[in-house]
């Protein structure tokens, strides 16, 4: 049986979140999933529904989100399901909902030099195989400065400073490109890449978003028949439950 995808575009238009879309749909539908398109935020309404699928792909940058369909993603993927992004379409979704942050990995911040910048994006080499193959390359686009969660795997990064700006009389820094993380049993995985739809036709690009939507998607089979975390009774959290944003308001 083929596995499941949801594509989910919208959000500010400069991105072309069709067209990266379409290009997604179509690794996708070569990778022999069922592949549903949505423009809509309310493809993420029916919590039961997200929870059959195998994988999310949302592209949807400085958007708002009702709480309740945050909640219905993030149950979704905790359940196993896959969770798999790239640009500004998944870490600059929702600036207003710190749990979209914290289940995705990173928030955008910057960009120092705009779009145009020269930039290399460095493989890592580390305990992942996702990326084994791929060699460093170049890319003229956007180089996003993310605030990024402490817990991902970092599997690609990228050195600043590379434009001057406030950041720049830091240390050198590499910046998470692409990286994985879990949310409950599901996996997620983020690429920066992705400004307009000629970046994400680059064949390096083109291949760390394949391999990236396997993988996540994979875990919904290796977890299949596993119970959820509820992350009611576990540690150290006085039997404290975690609920998402109404822990911080
Ligand atoms: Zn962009």
């Amino acid at each position: 049986m083929s596995k499941k995808a949801l594509i989910v575009w919208g959000g500010w238009d400069g991105h072309e979140p069709e067209q990266v879309a379409s290009i997604f749909k179509g690794i996708l539908e070569e990778e022999n999933f069922s592949v549903d398109v949505s423009n809509t935020l309310d493809a993420y309404a029916d919590p039961e529904k997200l929870k059959t699928l195998d994988l999310i792909v949302p592209h949807w940058t400085m958007g708002e989100i009702e709480k309740k369909y945050v909640n219905n993603v993030s149950e979704a993927v905790m359940s196993g399901v896959g969770l798999a992004g790239c640009h500004g379409g998944m870490c600059d979704s929702f600036r207003n909902n710190v749990d979209w942050q914290f289940m995705t990995g990173g928030n955008w911040v910057s960009h120092p030099g705009n779009d145009g910048v020269e930039y290399m994006v460095n493989i890592k080499h580390s305990s992942s195989p996702l990326l084994e193959g791929i060699e460093d390359f170049k890319v003229v686009s956007e180089q996003y400065y993310l605030h990024v969660d402490p817990a991902v795997e970092v599997l690609a990064t990228t050195r600043f400073p590379v434009v001057k700006g406030p950041h720049s009389l830091n240390k050198a820094v590499d910046m998470p490109v692409v990286w994985t993380k879990r949310w409950g049993l599901g996996r997620v995985f983020y690429s920066s890449l992705g400004h307009v739809a000629n970046i994400v036709s680059m064949p390096e690009v083109t291949s760390i978003m394949r391999r990236g939507f396997l993988w996540a998607a994979e875990g919904k089979t290796l977890y299949s028949g596993m119970e959820a975390p509820t992350f009611a009774t576990s540690g150290n959290g006085n039997g404290r439950v975690y609920s998402g944003m109404g822990d911080s308001q």
